[in-house]
């Protein structure tokens, strides 16, 4: 790509363009992607933990807890904060840097103008449909003995997850779901590319970023332990959240996708935990009516 010249002059850009294209103006496009991603990945991944942080200190919100009687304690936040922090330096960065020729090599867009919402919203829901039906088979496969015990049990080390346990994990495993996340929408990219779909199916780099962040807002509020009446899953039933993947965690088995239901209820490996939350709901009935 031309750092120099990266749009059409004649195009009018709006501010959040303007800064876009000033970000890579005269720079190596391949460190301003891979800088920029990997600033954005922690400031959403560190910075969407904190209000689920505030939560554990204030008295109110302890009856919105999912396994109210495990309480963290700071040193496993600080714990977990070390090693992912070590896992994002050492593993996740130098691959987030490999995003940007594999990227333009495929012909995505990455100067502005940025594409309509219009354009954006169903390519994030293709890949949210895809990394969930990847991310359902891999970790169900994870859960192979032989697998879980050298790989997958590094992410179980948490019984009763909260926000940042959510990229705690054996770096083999990163990799692996990792793919489901990076690679849907380059191979999305490819597909669209090869069969000629038409410009309105382009890929923008825009649109693969706002992708990362939303991905990364689901696998946190899953890993939160909270489920609050606002939660997303209880305004969208096949949404999974904090609800469905929690169980995961405190039970080892059962509810392995990662953004919908559908999968673990057409499979059958989510009946242990409709089972658990059908007798959690009669104990509450029974407390009630005493
Ligand atoms: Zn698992
Ligand atoms: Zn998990």
């Amino acid at each position: 790509m031309n750092s120099t010249a990266l749009y059409d002059s004649t195009t009018q850009l709006n501010w959040a363009e303007q800064k876009w294209e000033q970000m890579y103006e005269g720079r190596n496009p391949l460190l301003v992607t891979g800088i920029f991603a990997f600033l954005m990945h922690e400031f959403v991944y560190f910075g969407r933990f904190i209000p689920f942080l505030i939560c554990d200190y204030i008295p109110y919100f302890k009856k919105y807890k999912l396994q109210e009687a495990k309480a963290n304690t700071t040193d496993d936040y600080w714990n977990c904060t070390k090693k992912v922090l070590y896992a994002h330096f050492v593993f996740e960065g130098p691959l987030i840097f490999l995003f940007h020729p594999m990227a333009t090599m495929l012909g995505m867009k990455v100067a502005a103008p940025f594409p309509a919402w219009q354009q954006m919203l169903p390519q994030i829901a293709i890949f949210f449909i895809f990394e969930d039906f990847y991310h359902y088979h891999m970790h169900r496969f994870m859960h192979w003995p032989p697998f879980y015990k050298k790989v997958h049990k590094v992410h179980h080390e948490y019984a009763a997850p909260f926000g940042i346990a959510a990229e705690y994990a054996h770096p083999i495993e990163t990799m692996i779901l990792g793919f489901g996340t990076v690679c849907g929408p380059l191979i999305y990219h490819a597909v669209a590319n090869y069969f000629d779909f038409g410009a309105e199916w382009d890929l923008h780099l825009i649109t693969m970023l706002s992708w990362i962040v939303l991905r990364l807002f689901q696998a946190i509020d899953a890993h939160s332990g909270y489920d609050f009446p606002w939660s997303l899953h209880n305004w969208v039933p096949f949404w999974a959240g904090a609800e469905h993947h929690d169980y995961h965690h405190q039970a080892f088995v059962g509810n392995y996708s990662s953004s919908f239901r559908w999968w673990d209820y057409l499979f059958g490996t989510d009946k242990k935990y409709r089972a658990y939350r059908q007798r959690q709901r009669l104990e509450r009935l029974k407390v009630k009516t005493k």
